[in-house]
């Protein structure tokens, strides 16, 4: 049934998910905060440049080596100390101006920093292993992890049986806080059933007794407890950032507990620091590494690379997450951003050298948003993976019209059919947006002649 589980060592394939971050040096756990966490590396009050990647650096080598905790911090410890980044210090806060004592390094403070990162950097590896398993064990089980204390709405979690697609996990994919240990276990079919029957083992069930002793034998004793398969209920909430002003939805969940023997309904909502789904945000976060460096590559080298995003799992995987989105991505609120941002943007296709240079553009690169995608499922519901992978032969060989300086229209006919798309070109930054990708006809390609400017003809 253990198809994937942590804890356990940092898989190669993740370790980039820390070296890669960008830094992100901020005075409050506010300052940088949720989805940035996953694509920032961040110590609070670590606000020098070159100390923060110097710890990046050290907790990026210590995951690809498998180093310990203790190895780590014998480290990392006297490099803190001479640059004067220890113990209890003066500084200023630099949103008030207002100096202030703070905790800078400590013991404490570097078990925090290696076991977040380290947790958050297992927790995105095993989630691309869960995605790539998934044919075979399409379920996760959520589980308490060895901590003696939990949060109570983690108890609550533990059990949870629901599909690796279930957007359920968004929001409660571990870890979900400081210290948090919970992990979720791969679940096939049979182990589904067998789960179903038997339930799990209760992780909270007393320890075994030597009977003769009569002490703890440090085992638990086994105890069965019956799995949930219902998801969770939680609401959002809108959690305001007061140090950025930016608005960020939090998960809310309510529990019921003894108040004064009275069964109270209790609300508690995940730490804003730890919402969404790191496994989720490391994939959102690799698009838009990729997009960068495409943008930088050789245009030729870069083209190729994205026909190979298009036919790879990344194009159903992003459509399926905007899918999982939809209604908060049409929403437009504050919400709505954060949560494109999290998604991030896909490489779709290639314009092609002449182009790019009658656009005016420094990139042939052309990106699909979020927010294009959900509004494609509306306007284009009928189509599929297989229908987006046409744009990058539409956009590299297709007829042009200019529509407007900022509007491009690319026709393309191919097995009997004609396919269309529009780009936005970005005059502020240098980037070109997929704006919609549909099935068209004759006429339409007539009458967008007419109106706009023929730039270049189809191509064999
Ligand atoms: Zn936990």
């Amino acid at each position: 049934m253990a198809a994937a589980k942590f804890p356990g060592p940092v898989p190669r394939g993740a370790i980039d998910y820390i070296a890669h971050k960008d830094l992100r040096p901020g005075f409050h756990y506010q300052d940088v905060w949720g989805a940035e966490h996953a694509h920032g590396f961040t110590v609070a009050k670590m606000m020098k440049l070159d100390l923060l990647s110097d710890t990046q650096a050290s907790l990026a080598a210590a995951a690809a080596n498998g180093e310990t905790f203790r190895s780590w911090a014998q480290k990392i410890r006297p490099t803190l100390e001479k640059r004067g980044w220890w113990g209890v210090k003066q500084m200023v806060d630099p949103l008030t101006g207002k100096t202030q004592s703070v905790q800078l390094g400590s013991a404490r403070r570097l078990r925090t920093i290696f076991g977040s990162n380290m947790r958050a950097a297992r927790a995105a590896g095993q989630w691309q292993r869960i995605q790539r398993n998934k044919a075979t064990s399409p379920y996760l089980l959520y589980q308490l992890g060895p901590s003696i204390h939990h949060r109570p709405w983690h108890v609550a979690l533990a059990g949870t049986l629901l599909p690796v697609d279930d957007p359920t996990w968004d929001a409660i994919y571990p870890p979900k806080g400081y210290g948090c240990k919970c992990w979720v276990l791969a679940v096939t079919h049979s182990g589904h059933a067998r789960l179903q029957r038997d339930g799990y083992r209760d992780p909270l069930a007393p320890q075994q007794i030597d009977p003769k002793t009569g002490l703890p034998t440090g085992h638990l004793q086994k105890r069965m407890k019956s799995v949930n398969t219902k998801p969770p209920r939680f609401a959002y909430r809108d959690f305001v950032n007061k140090r950025t002003g930016a608005i960020q939805r939090v998960p809310a969940f309510i529990l019921r507990r003894l108040v004064d023997g009275r069964v109270t309904r209790v609300e508690t909502h995940i730490h804003p620091a730890w919402t969404g789904n790191v496994g989720k945000q490391r994939a959102a976060w690799l698009n838009r590494a990729l997009g960068d460096k495409l943008d930088a590559a050789d245009q030729q080298l870069a083209h190729a690379a994205v026909r190979t995003v298009a036919h790879s799992p990344l194009l159903d995987a992003y459509l399926a997450q905007v899918r999982a989105h939809v209604d908060i991505l049409r929403g437009g609120t504050a919400g709505a951003k954060q949560t494109a941002r999290a998604i991030g943007d896909l490489p779709i296709g290639f314009v092609g050298r002449s182009l790019q240079q009658a656009i005016g553009s420094e990139t042939q690169l052309v990106r699909l948003s979020p927010e294009t995608t959900a509004k494609q499922f509306s306007s284009h519901p009928d189509l599929s993976a297989t229908d987006y992978f046409r744009v990058d032969d539409t956009l590299s060989r297709g007829l042009v019209i200019e529509h407007d300086p900022t509007r491009w229209v690319f026709f393309r006919h191919a097995q009997g059919r004609i396919f269309k798309a529009v780009i936005k070109v970005v005059k502020t930054r240098p980037e070109l947006y997929l704006l919609s990708a549909q099935y068209a006809d004759e006429r339409e390609i007539s009458s967008e002649l007419r109106r706009g400017k023929e730039i270049r003809k189809e191509q064999k």
